[in-house]
């Protein structure tokens, strides 16, 4: 992935989440210097295994489980410091020395307790599926204006002043609710004073740190969260995530400049999942659904909930490849299909008639859509020992090769278990 010319890099999830990003940065930052988390929050759940232990990052760049490589936590995420100490924690625990590799953007937005409250007792929250962790309102404040920032931490007087704005906007939310919870601004204040403690010594100008480290030659890891369909802007809105996902996402969300940015992996699943609400044209249904969700493990490394399953949407990888400008696709899960006899990949939907190769902005368009599917024979062998193209049954070489015609982007990595050696190079 890296060379000479090639030394920042953004990963993105070019569906809608969960594709396996957690493992390709943990493969990638073995080269890496740096590894930099752009945007959301403690939302997301990556999941690295190692031997017989699996690490659950919420917020830490996965990069941190490669004792060399220093991570750092974007302006563009916001920052839930109680969970972060206790991912700290618990990697101490684990024997991960985290001492000195780890900063957070003095300009990250905090995740505070009245955040929570709120997303947790809203119905919007509700109906777009949320993980219910605060993310949403925090990024609400902050395009607001009113959200408290981690440098904030240092100004104590100033910091009250902006939890009481905070606390009053939450509580006039709550009361619109018609619950009787309610924020409350010492016990938030007394929550930051002890927590920044131990987050100030980390606060670092995170883009002025990056900008510096790429000019004296560090290979450099941009990772995102979740996926390209839940970017705010151009996902399924409503249905999205409070942030941008995609790769442009990662200027904005670290503080350096797009134009340093050289390649852009997408990370795609052999086929589709989605959690919580909204379109999703290649859903299976039962019983295929549940032998997909089986197989795949697909419930949520955050909250524990089923994903919905479907086959390969070309449409929606293309589109993501598209706006993401992908310079290569890493196919993970790849093993999940081993036992289907005959696999499908989607190529258009029909709307109303009408048949769509690009993937709509219009809600209503996508909930109509029908897909319309290529069916290709499956290998019904196992691929978790492949480590070579070569490696893989007949079936699932033209399996990958129709994905890379449909999404007109090379397939650089196959994923073929979630071992750490468990990849192939293409
Ligand atoms: P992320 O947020 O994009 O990192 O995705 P998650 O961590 O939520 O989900 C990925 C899950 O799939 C993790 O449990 C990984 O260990 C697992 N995984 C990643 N790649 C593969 C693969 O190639 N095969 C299988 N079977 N599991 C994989």
């Amino acid at each position: 992935m890296f060379d000479p010319k090639t030394r920042t890099v953004v990963i993105v999830g070019a569906q809608w989440g969960d594709e396996g990003k957690g493992k390709l940065v943990d493969v990638l930052a073995e080269r890496a210097g740096w590894v930099v988390r752009y945007q959301g929050g403690a939302n997301a759940g990556h999941t690295v295994h190692i031997g017989d232990k699996s690490f659950v990052l919420h917020q830490i760049p996965s990069g941190i489980l490669h004792p060399g490589v220093r991570c750092a936590i974007g302006n563009g995420v916001v920052l839930d410091p109680e969970t972060l100490f206790t991912e700290i924690d618990e990697l101490i625990a684990d024997g991960v020395d985290v001492q000195g590799r780890l900063y957070v953007s003095d300009r990250a937005h905090l995740v505070l307790p009245f955040h929570k409250l709120v997303d947790s007792l809203s119905s919007a929250s509700r109906e777009i599926g949320t993980t219910g962790r605060g993310i949403g309102p925090a990024y609400e404040d902050k395009i607001a204006r009113r959200g408290v920032r981690v440098l904030d931490l240092r100004h104590t007087d100033r910091l009250r002043k902006l939890v009481e704005k905070g606390v009053s906007h939450a509580n006039a939310m709550l009361a619109s609710y018609g619950v009787e919870d309610r924020a409350d601004v010492d016990s938030t204040m007394a929550l930051l004073e002890r927590l920044a403690l131990r987050l100030l010594p980390i606060t670092e100008d995170v883009g002025l740190v990056i900008h510096r480290a790429i000019t004296a030659g560090a290979n450099v890891l941009l990772e995102g969260a979740q996926g390209s369909l839940l970017d705010v802007d151009h996902g399924t809105y409503p249905f999205v995530t409070s942030s941008s996902t995609t790769s442009g996402g990662a200027a904005i969300g670290t503080g350096i400049s797009p134009m340093a940015i050289h390649a852009a992996l997408g990370i795609v699943k052999a086929y589709t999942t989605r959690v919580g609400n909204g379109p999703l044209p290649t859903e299976l249904d039962e019983p295929l659904a549940t032998r997909m969700r089986t197989l795949g493990n697909e419930f949520g490394a955050t909250t524990g909930r089923p994903r919905r399953c479907g086959w390969f949407d070309g449409v929606v990888v293309r589109y993501a490849a598209r706006i993401n400008g992908l310079t290569g696709l890493a196919v993970t899960k790849l093993d999940v299909l081993d036992s289907f006899d005959r696999i499908a990949i989607c190529t258009g939907y029909t709307v109303g008639g009408e048949l769509h190769t690009e993937f709509p902005g219009d809600l209503t368009a996508l909930e109509g859509a029908v897909p319309n599917y290529e069916w290709l024979d499956g290998w019904q062998s196992p691929t978790g020992d492949a480590r070579v193209l070569s490696d893989l049954p007949v079936a699932a070489r033209k399996y990958l090769d129709r994905v890379e015609s449909l999404v007109e982007t090379p397939v650089t990595y196959v994923s073929v278990g979630t071992r750490r050696d468990q990849i192939i190079g293409v």
